[in-house]
């Protein structure tokens, strides 16, 4: 929580007597009385409206580990509770109680909040900033939703992490051998060791070894497709393309849904900072950027699916139909194809045998945690290769870049001056392979 403690006032704002007329306006239904400490809606509750306090207060808690509960906030007269997850009426990752003295809200379900963010600036601005942050300040609490217990740092953990991460979902693991809780729950349920990781969902749900596919279902990641609507438009792929097809073409009116194989922000997801989008003069990380453009898709009523992967596209009676992975069928008007490029891997064998256990393609937070204070190589000279730099070099022991060229073929100015100043000295030059290092301590920052 420390980085948005001094955004409370924007987590957990307040609204004045005419913000809170405006908002009525949109509200889905006839205000509601609830006794004190009578439960308003349960973690995992789907569709779970949001709720504006008139009188008395809200209690929020989250779960904390496995078996606890933690208070997230009091909402008090003008505030309102609720944060992405009721965008899209997804399972809420916290449960809502009417506070000591009992309280009067006003509901918002997800499709007034929607209406709400779009009808009114002043408000929408307001509501949209608060629930991203709280879904930012429960990612960073990790303890509000979903369980991994495994070895962490192994292979099958990296990689359910990583897609939880991406897909901007607060997680936690806790080590199978030495967390109390975990192993606690291990024994309790009879798990062998065959069957981890273990993925609890906020549900109380527990997958054995589950797929990223199991994972996103029980999450609620994936929408219920009828087969029989006809959607307007039908993206494949949500990156930075896909996401803004889904924002355009749902802020029209039109009838949206994204599908992605992986997770929500493509490969601009695993940037570490992207510092030459136009709008953001400071930088943004690449899933800051992939949030904010889930969330404004959502807005608009976009539906988005993940991971779903697109397998055909066929053409019928004037109907375009994409079969998706796991017998799915879905039928539009049109097709966005927004699946990005392929990256090339290093033509060496059995590097596969390795990725996810020591080898990744990009350097998010999760791979600078595995390498804090290790000795690192990075591979490629690219501008990808100088965000790691960046990123990496002040977390890790020794940073080894390899690469075939001279830098300045390769990566953009902005880039290699920035990587540069990491600093870096050639160390090594074999054929047509050089290598730079970066080192840790007081330059590395320079
Ligand atoms: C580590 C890293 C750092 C980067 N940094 C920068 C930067 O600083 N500045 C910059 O300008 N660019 C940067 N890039 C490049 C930038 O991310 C890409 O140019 C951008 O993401 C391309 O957007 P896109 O939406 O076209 O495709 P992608 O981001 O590649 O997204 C395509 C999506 O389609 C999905 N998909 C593919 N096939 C299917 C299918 N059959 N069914 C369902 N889904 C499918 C994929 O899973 C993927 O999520 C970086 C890339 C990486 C990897």
């Amino acid at each position: 929580m420390s980085n948005t403690v001094h955004r409370e006032h924007q987590m957990f704002p307040v609204l004045d007597a005419s913000q809170i007329a405006a908002a009525r306006r949109f509200a889905s239904g006839p205000e509601a009385q609830f006794e004190p400490g009578a439960a308003i809606y349960e973690i995992a509750a789907e569709n779970a409206p949001a709720w504006l306090v008139l009188h008395g207060t809200i209690e929020i808690v989250r779960r904390d580990g496995l078996s606890r509960e933690a208070s997230v906030t009091r909402q008090g007269v003008g505030q309102f509770t609720g944060e992405v997850a009721q965008l899209a009426g997804r399972p809420s990752l916290v449960a809502a109680h009417a506070g000591p003295k009992g309280c009067t809200a006003l509901p918002f379900d997800p499709a007034h909040l929607r209406a709400l963010m779009v009808g009114s600036a002043d408000l929408g601005e307001i509501v949209m900033r608060a629930l991203i942050l709280r879904r930012v300040a429960l990612i960073a609490e990790g303890g509000a939703g979903t369980i991994l217990i495994g070895q962490p740092g192994s292979r099958q953990v990296l990689q359910l992490q990583g897609f939880l991460t991406r897909s901007g979902f607060p997680n936690l693991v806790l080590d199978a051998d030495n967390d109390e809780e975990g192993r606690a729950l291990i024994e309790r349920a009879g798990i062998l060791p065959d069957d981890l990781p273990l993925v609890v969902c906020p549900s109380g749900t527990i997958l054995k070894k589950p797929s990223e596919r199991d994972v996103a279902s029980c999450l609620g990641m994936m929408p219920a497709i009828d087969p029989e609507t006809i959607y307007d438009v039908a993206v494949v792929g949500a990156g930075p393309a896909g996401l803004a097809t889904a924002v355009y073409a749902a802020s029209e009116g039109l009838r949206v849904i994204v599908l992605d194989a992986r997770s929500t922000g493509g490969q601009a997801g695993a940037s570490a900072r992207i510092e030459n989008y136009l709008g953001f003069p400071t930088g943004i990380s690449g899933q800051a950027l992939a949030g904010r453009a889930f969330n404004q898709a959502l807005k608009f009523g976009a539906e988005i699916a993940v991971p779903v992967e697109v397998e055909r596209l066929d053409y019928t009676d004037g109907t375009l139909s994409l079969e998706l992975a796991g017998n799915q069928r879905l039928r539009t008007r049109s097709v966005v194809i927004a699946s990005g490029a392929r990256y090339r891997k290093p033509d060496i064998a059995n590097l596969s045998i390795f990725e996810g256990a020591g080898i990744s393609y990009w350097a998010s937070p999760i791979e600078a945690r595995l390498c804090a204070g290790e000795e690192v190589a990075l591979v490629g000279g690219g501008n990808s290769a100088g965000q790691a730099v960046v990123f990496l070099a002040p977390q890790v022991k020794r940073l080894h870049l390899v690469v075939r060229r001279d830098l300045a073929q390769t990566m953009s100015r902005y880039s290699s001056s920035a990587s540069r100043r990491c600093p870096m000295s050639r160390s090594m030059s074999a054929g047509r392979s050089r290598t730079f290092k970066a080192t840790q301590g007081p330059d590395s920052r320079r």
